[in-house]
């Protein structure tokens, strides 16, 4: 008789799989309408008043209820577009650096 951990273990992987398949970074492929022609790791740019142009960023906030020192951290953005569709992923450059230091 077949162990249910074993069934288990496979759904869980195929699942994996499955989830993997969303992601256009890891894949090549987009999710959306299944095209190849991805545009990888394409800069994100903001704009701001008189047209100024500046790497688009993300940022997290360590104490957000404090007044002055929130614990700002910040990162770049890159974004993978689909050539076909538009469809686009926007991933932060150095997730790691957007995490609060752990006490
Ligand atoms: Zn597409």
């Amino acid at each position: 008789m077949a162990g249910p951990a074993l069934i288990l273990r496979s759904e869980v992987a195929e699942t994996f799989r499955q989830i993997e398949r969303l992601f256009m970074k890891r894949t090549g492929k987009c999710p959306k309408c299944g095209s190849t022609e991805i545009l990888a790791d394409a800069k994100a740019i903001d704009r701001g008043d008189g047209n100024w142009q500046a790497d688009f960023t993300v940022a997290t906030f360590g104490k957000p209820e404090a007044l002055i020192f929130k614990e700002k951290h910040t990162g770049t953005v890159s974004a993978w577009v689909c050539a076909q569709c538009g469809f686009t992923e926007f991933y932060a450059d150095s997730p790691g650096s957007l995490r609060s230091p752990t006490p």
